[in-house]
């Protein structure tokens, strides 16, 4: 069936987003009120809807006056985060019908994948769906070096023009360069609408249902949801990693040190660094041939970074890449194959391992990966081991054998974790979703990403065309 006659049987399903306009209109909900008010302003003029505030006796806070503020869209799931899981969520509810608004801080789609110039797809040889459709694309699309790899080591360039394709295909709306910043719940603590900054000012945005895919867990948080974060009482989290897309190597000439031939790979670049020298902030430094003669590098850890914390994630970012172009000139420095090395990029984003893990309906813990879980409303499993990385610069190892203990075994991650406990009508995917320290260590590579993205849009739409909350709806395995 085409999209557009899919999303036509959704919308007589649903009586068209009439489901939202009523509960948005209701009148025990709190976000109702401004009545008629015109909040809105013509954007080819550059005019802005003004704020007025008034600063605090200790100039310590500011007490924002009221303000209406412009709804400028209505849609049955809007997915908030547009990496890895969100362009699956929005993929497969706009495919199952509904009507998709993604909403996107950067200025392009793939998240990790393209801003944060990941360059390898980890997890995904045992997966179906949106998973095998976009490693297929990057494969076509791709280079020598991508079709050896089953799509799995891309071009991130490549990987942004692919997905807008497949993003604009199915027919959803797509907003970049926004980010969400609050949400709004009624009285029966369902979410109902969120509150975006962007170019375009404040804007709030209605849905049915809501996605969060945001990696860090913003529109839970926002929401109200339960959270942790890293582990022990500080909250230690991994560490950041800025990577890198490089040129001036000829493949045949650096191949002892491309990731590709081998994990012994990462030994050498770090001995030749050492050798040199060079002393890397990540001791597995990992160099990947992408095509031609660009290469991606990763040789950067930042320890002890909150991202929830503007200043400490800037100040890493300066680090990580003043740290790269100088570990970049030592390589050059060596002479021989290095000898014409050069940065092409660094990425925008530095690269987050670890942001709120969101309580849902279900948990994923250690024991769960211990044990090899197999759950009927499995979504996907999950292959990937353990992977703690260093937590601090002394114990700065290639992989933190501390948390290996407890063993893994491949595992179902249940439905129901990707479900929010706290609030009705949102769901999570990727690596916001609930489960454990040492559990969100295996899953969130992006191979497992995906699938909980595809699975949450269409348990999303699924539950919008039952009329059940999606902890209501009865998830089955051969959905996924
Ligand atoms: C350095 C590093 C190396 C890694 N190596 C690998 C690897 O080799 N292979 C692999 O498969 N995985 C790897 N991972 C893990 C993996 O990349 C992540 O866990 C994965 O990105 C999870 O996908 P996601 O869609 O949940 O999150 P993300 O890719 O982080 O996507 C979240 C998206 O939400 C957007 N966003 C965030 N907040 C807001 C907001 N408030 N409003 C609007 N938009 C927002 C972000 O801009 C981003 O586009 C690595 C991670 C890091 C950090």
């Amino acid at each position: 069936m085409s999209n557009d006659s899919n999303r036509r049987r959704f919308m007589q399903l649903t009586a068209g987003g009439l489901v939202v306009s009523a509960a948005l209109t209701s009148p025990d909900t709190t976000c109702a009120g401004s009545g008629s008010v015109t909040a809105s302003v013509n954007p080819i003029t550059g005019d802005v809807l003004r704020t007025s505030g008034q600063l605090s006796s200790d100039a310590k806070s500011m007490i924002e006056s009221e303000r209406p503020i412009p709804v400028v869209g209505t849609s049955d799931i809007l997915i908030c985060g547009a990496g890895p899981a969100g362009i699956a969520a929005a993929l497969s509810a706009a495919r199952a019908g509904a009507s998709v608004q993604l909403i996107e801080v950067a200025g392009c789609l793939g998240g990790v994948w393209t801003v944060g110039l990941l360059t390898k797809i980890l997890d995904a040889g045992n997966k179906q769906g949106i998973m095998k459709e976009l490693l297929r694309k990057f494969t076509e699309h791709g280079s020598q070096v991508a079709m050896d790899s089953q799509g799995t080591v891309y071009d991130p360039e490549v990987a942004k023009l692919v997905l807008e394709e497949v993003c604009v295909e199915a027919g959803m709306k797509i907003r970049l360069h926004t980010r969400l910043v609050g949400a709004v719940l009624n009285k029966q603590k369902q979410l109902v609408a969120v509150l975006t900054e962007s170019k375009s000012g404040r804007e709030a945005w209605l849905a049915e249902r809501f996605i969060d895919c945001s990696g860090d867990g913003d529109l839970a948080a926002h929401a109200g949801c339960e959270f942790e974060v890293g582990t022990g009482s500080d909250c230690t989290c991994q560490p950041m990693s800025m990577l890198a897309l490089l040129t001036g190597l000829d493949p045949e000439l650096v191949r002892p040190w491309i990731r590709e031939t081998g994990s012994v790979a990462k030994k050498r670049l770090l001995e030749l660094m050492e050798i040199h020298g060079i002393n890397p902030s990540y001791r597995a430094p990992t160099l990947r041939h992408l095509h031609s003669n660009i290469f991606s590098l990763m040789t950067n850890h930042e320890y002890g970074v909150s991202a929830f914390d503007a200043n400490a994630i800037t100040a890493a970012t300066l680090r990580a890449r003043k740290e790269i172009h100088e570990i970049v000139d030592g390589l050059r420095s060596i002479g021989g194959p290095w000898k014409d090395l050069a940065v092409v990029a660094t990425a925008e984003q530095i690269g987050v391992r670890e942001g709120r893990r969101v309580r849902g309906r279900y948990t994923v813990t250690a024991s769960d990966l211990a044990h090899g879980l197999n759950h009927p409303q499995g979504v996907c499993r999950a292959t990937f081991p353990i992977d703690v990385h260093a937590l601090n610069s002394a114990g700065n190892k290639e992989i933190n054998r501390d948390f290996k203990t407890s063993g893994m075994k491949p595992y179902d991650i249940p439905y129901l974790a990707l479900v929010a406990a706290d609030v009705d009508g949102l769901l999570m995917a990727g690596r916001c979703i609930s489960g454990d320290f040492i559990a969100h260590s295996s899953y969130r590579v992006t191979g497992n990403a995906v699938p909980m993205g595809e699975a949450a849009g269409l348990a999303a739409a699924l539950s919008i065309k039952q009329r059940v909350m999606p902890h209501e709806l009865e998830w089955k395995k051969s959905n996924s």
